[in-house]
């Protein structure tokens, strides 16, 4: 078949290499000038998929209004927000419900997990030799924190994922750098995570897809879709529509926006994140692979022979209006466990991403109910440890053959109820 994908992210991108894999004549059409330039671009990089839960949870309602007035919150509700941040919050505070949000993170979960096989399998067979580490340690830094973990590490229990309580002294033995000044309770070590670079696999990827036959069509954007004879695609500066047999929308945040026409109503908000990256000024000071500060939730990650720091979590507000706040918070975490890891003096990249995120949870995954028009989007918090999992269900789903996974509670319907 003819494909086109929209979107060049790190979902776009592996959407593309699966469905060429399957012998698709595929065409990724993306604004920009190259893959991986959104949100893709500078997240923390961790693959853990214990972790993979919805956002809408029990406990968060709490949480989001208890913050709301920290200095150091990381959770803000930024201001202005529109009429559809609005409607977005009250359909995640439905989905905060106990039930609700342990079906969804047993669906997340389960995603997850496939994805992480499908990145392994990919990794190895195409040899891919991105910036990457095993381990993944979230660091405790009071009794409190660690009562607070407790739920979550049942969770980890019940999912069967390796994980170890352990002392401040021998999580010192294992992120050897850690700020012999800062005090704290313990930390959880998984050794079975990981972290690893978004953007450069998606790079990586996006060349191996073109050596499948995959078109890139950069600086193309598209302005709407339209279902005629399979699907056309209506591009800005060109006179006549792009025709293809099928089209499988990767556009992130902006897929909602090309979908409305279309009468399909897909509750995205941006839940804006920043992260900070700086070369190691001395490798022995720096992280050996990924930590998390439970408190602050702010992850810290070593990338080849980077750090990047990220976290915060913002509803509404402006993508190009960075909080100092948020800025000043992920030095202050760098400084607390790693001083002097970072070359802070020059070259810092300080950015800010929008995570597509929907108010229950789980990404959608598969068709759309328009006849050639494929979905997969909104993977939120969490978009590069589900990305491979999310393109193999899509590419299976889209070629008429059963994913290796169930698909139940990915589909487009449930947000209609
Ligand atoms: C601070 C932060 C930390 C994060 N940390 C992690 C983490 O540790 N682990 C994890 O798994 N995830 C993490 N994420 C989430 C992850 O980055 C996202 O879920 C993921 O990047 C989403 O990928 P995407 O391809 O859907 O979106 P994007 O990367 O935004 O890609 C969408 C693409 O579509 C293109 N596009 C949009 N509209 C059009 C159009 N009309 N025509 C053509 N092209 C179009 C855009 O230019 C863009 O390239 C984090 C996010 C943030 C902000």
């Amino acid at each position: 078949m003819k494909i086109a994908v929209i979107g060049a992210g790190i979902i776009g991108v592996t959407t593309a290499y699966e469905l060429a894999s399957d012998g698709h004549e595929v065409t990724v059409l993306e604004r920009r000038g190259a893959a991986a330039e959104e949100t893709s671009f500078a997240n923390a990089g961790i693959v853990a998929p214990g972790y993979v839960t919805p956002w809408a949870a029990p406990q968060m309602r709490a949480k989001v209004l208890q913050h709301l007035f920290s200095r150091y919150a990381p959770v803000k509700v930024g201001l202005p927000l529109s009429g559809r941040d609005l409607a977005w919050m009250w359909k995640w505070y439905r989905a905060c419900k106990l039930d609700t949000y342990l079906s969804n993170r047993a669906h997340l979960q389960r995603l997850a997990f496939y994805s992480r096989e499908r990145l392994h399998y990919i990794t190895a067979d195409l040899k891919l030799d991105y910036d990457r580490s095993d381990g993944y340690m979230v660091l405790l830094r009071s009794e409190k924190d660690s009562k607070g973990m407790q739920p979550g590490l049942q969770v980890l229990r019940d999912a069967g994922v390796a994980f170890r309580e352990i002392d401040a002294v021998e999580a010192r033995k294992i992120e050897t750098a850690l700020n012999p000044d800062t005090a704290f309770f313990g930390a959880v070590h998984l050794p079975d995570d990981e972290v690893g670079n978004c953007r450069q696999f998606a790079l990586m990827l996006k060349n191996e897809a073109q050596r499948l036959g995959v078109k890139f069509s950069f600086n193309t954007t598209v302005t709407q879709v339209r279902p005629s004879d399979g699907i056309a695609l209506d591009v800005a500066g060109d006179n006549t529509p792009r025709q293809y047999d099928a089209a499988v929308m990767c556009a992130g945040l902006d897929s909602a926006r090309l979908l409305r026409p279309l009468g399909l109503k897909i509750p995205l908000a941006a839940v804006y994140g920043y992260s900070v990256s700086a070369t190691i000024r001395e490798p022995l000071n720096g992280p050996r692979s990924a930590v998390m500060d439970e408190h602050y939730k702010v992850a810290i990650s070593r990338l080849g022979n980077r750090v990047r720091v990220a976290g915060s979590a913002e509803i509404g507000g402006s993508p190009d209006k960075k909080r100092a706040n948020s800025l000043q918070l992920l030095y202050k975490v760098l400084h607390d466990w790693f001083p002097g890891a970072a070359n802070l003096s020059n070259g810092v990249q300080e950015w800010k991403g929008a995570r597509p995120m929907l108010p229950d949870g789980p990404p959608i995954l598969g068709a759309s109910g328009i006849a050639g028009l494929w979905l997969n989007l909104g993977h939120g918090s969490s978009g590069w440890a589900l990305s491979c999992g999310s393109a193999r269900v899509l590419a299976d789903l889209l070629g008429g053959r059963a994913p290796d996974l169930d698909v139940t509670g990915f589909g487009v319907e449930r947000l209609n109820r």
